[in-house]
């Protein structure tokens, strides 16, 4: 079961490997204030720098991640009565649903016209086939894929804002696991900033957002090796005063299946895992742009993923091949150091 040690184990480690990088000592530690909290499957942290009052610090990031927790519950596919889980458990009737829920969806759908489909949210059916989070150890039968995939083309989504409502047409089931996250930081960024708080970094497993200044000197964050657990394949010097950066692996949630692995990243065109890349990390202004289009250029692979960074305003990237290529986008170039080799 070694997927399951990974699933439990690499986030932690991620999270360890990211705060060895954030050079916190630029900061007077009396005025630093940290805090985690297991969330959306991994480790959450909110770091704040610079902050006055460590009494009032404590109370907004609880209330945060408690917030946070309010919008996984609403965006989940697998948590029962959730938005998502009951527009999935629907007949033919219109579903009442929330105004974060309709947000989330609209974009995602958004994400998946701009990247031609390589971003889908309808790919619910099939993730349950899959089943990444569970026992499968083998792929499921190729007719099975194919009849599911014809179902997906079967579907879509009637969105009425004014009702606040969403009408399924067809069997297709929702799953909104490659932008939620990204959604929920934002959510959690937006909070702080509307508290007052400037120099703070919330970093769900490795995908962050970092606002504000790291003293005089850029945040510098280490990338997980995607082969190498626990080790950095990659620094990144952020001088941004907002940015997003966000990572899609295939050693985040997979099995191994005579000797191949299959991993959570579904090609929409074939219902297989998307095989060009092991790891693809984007920076874009919000961390739910980074979250989809991180997922979408690692379906997309090397070439064309990177010629969708590069073409798209605002995003960078480090995208990783399976032959271990290494792509970085002409805007990072400056900034990032490939530490591949040292990780051996
Ligand atoms: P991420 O880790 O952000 O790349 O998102 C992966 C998760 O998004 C998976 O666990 C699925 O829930 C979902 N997903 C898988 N393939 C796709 C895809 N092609 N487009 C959108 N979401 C996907
Ligand atoms: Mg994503």
């Amino acid at each position: 079961m070694k997927h399951k040690f990974v699933k439990t184990f690499l986030p932690l480690l991620t999270l360890i490997i990211i705060l060895l990088f954030l050079s916190s000592r630029h900061h007077d530690p009396d005025r630093s204030f940290k805090r985690t909290r297991l969330l959306m499957g991994t480790i959450v942290e909110i770091s704040l720098f610079n902050s006055e009052d460590q009494g009032d610090a404590e109370a907004v990031v609880r209330g945060v991640f408690d917030e946070m927790k309010r919008l996984e519950g609403l965006l989940g596919r697998r948590q029962t009565g959730s938005d998502v889980w009951r527009i999935n458990a629907s007949s033919p009737d219109p579903v009442p649903v929330s105004r974060e829920a309709l947000e989330v969806i609209s974009e995602g759908l958004r994400f998946q016209e701009l990247t031609d489909g390589a971003f889908d949210i309808y790919l619910g059916r099939l993730s349950a086939l899959w089943d990444f989070d569970g026992e499968r150890t083998s792929p499921p039968p190729p007719e099975d894929i194919e009849a599911l995939l014809e179902n997906r083309l079967a579907g879509g989504l009637e969105i009425d804002r004014s009702e606040s409502s969403i009408l399924k047409r067809g069997d297709l089931h929702l799953d909104l696991g490659g932008i939620a996250k990204g959604y929920i930081i934002d959510e959690a960024s937006r909070i702080l900033n509307q508290k007052g708080l400037r120099d703070f970094i919330v970093n769900a497993g490795g995908d962050m957002r970092i606002s504000g200044r790291n003293g005089d000197r850029p945040w510098r964050i280490g990338l997980q090796h995607p082969r190498r657990d626990g080790k950095v394949f990659a620094s990144i010097d952020i001088d941004e005063r907002d940015i997003a950066i966000v990572t899609s692996g295939d050693y985040e949630r997979f099995f191994i299946h005579k000797g191949k692995r299959y991993h959570h990243i579904l090609d929409p065109s074939t219902g297989f895992p998307a095989d060009g890349l092991i790891s693809a990390t984007v920076l874009a202004k919000d961390a739910k742009t980074a979250d989809a289009l991180c997922t979408a250029v690692f379906v997309m692979g090397l070439e064309k993923g990177m010629a969708f960074i590069e073409a798209a305003e605002g995003v960078e990237g480090v995208l990783v091949g399976r032959d271990e290529k290494i792509a970085v986008s002409d805007g990072l170039r400056e900034r990032v150091v490939i530490r591949w080799k040292e990780s051996d």
